[in-house]
């Protein structure tokens, strides 16, 4: 029978891309819930509101269409029918995605739609609360990590920004993941029953040849 596969960890610790190489390999679906809060901040931000305006960041959300659609390099985001994919990525975002995720309304909207996504199984997900709140019967679930060095070092290594340094992408990937882990609605902590992977030693190739093994055993 087909599996759910849930992958959870903090910021950059290469969920996506693995995720996507995991499920390109078992011709699963990739689903990449990050992308979804990212979305709505990137609307957030369009309609110029702030953490004071709580009410309205619901509202906006609310009504605002989301749309994953599977491209050549993975998955692709639109919002209201406007392609996102990149500028969802831009450290503005990263700044400003977590207070909004932290919002219980959003998450409730969100993990809706993701639940829905999930219902014909064959799916891998990624995000911070998969394997704890959004598919809580996952048959995989696999809780990615690296230190903060190895992940801001990755990160940089990626990065379109000029003007960032490997100790700000740090600072700022342990201040999200902070937020995350201290938020009161579903913070990001490992599933008990999650398999922990910390792949700061390890090859992107290693990570998928273990996630792989697991889902086919
Ligand atoms: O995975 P990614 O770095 O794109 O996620 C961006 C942010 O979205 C996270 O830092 C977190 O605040 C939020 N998020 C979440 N729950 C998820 C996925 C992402 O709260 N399932």
């Amino acid at each position: 029978g087909r599996i759910n596969v849930a992958l959870d960890g903090p910021a950059g610790a290469g969920k996506s891309t693995v995720a996507r190489l995991v499920a390109e390999e078992l011709g699963f679906v990739y689903i990449d819930t990050g992308a979804m809060y990212r979305a709505v901040t990137w609307k957030i931000i369009q309609e110029g509101l702030n953490s004071d305006q709580v009410d309205q960041v619901i509202a906006v959300a609310k009504q605002m269409q989301i749309e994953l659609k599977p491209g050549q390099q993975g998955q692709k985001v639109f919002v209201d029918g406007i392609e996102v994919t990149d500028a969802i990525r831009s450290e503005e975002i990263n700044q400003n995605v977590s207070w909004i995720a932290s919002i219980p309304q959003i998450r409730e909207l969100l993990v809706h739609l993701q639940q829905q996504m999930a219902v014909s199984k064959g799916i891998v997900m990624d995000g911070r609360d998969i394997g704890t709140h959004v598919l809580p019967d996952a048959e995989i679930k696999v809780f990615l990590t690296a230190t903060a060095k190895e992940r801001a070092k990755r990160r940089f290594q990626e990065t379109k920004d000029p003007d960032i340094t490997i100790d700000q992408l740090e600072f700022n990937i342990n201040q999200r993941d902070r937020m995350d882990e201290q938020r009161e609605a579903s913070p990001l902590i490992r599933a008990e029953d999650a398999i922990l992977l910390d792949s700061t030693e390890m090859s992107l190739s290693e990570v998928v040849t273990q996630v792989l093994d697991l889902c086919r055993t």
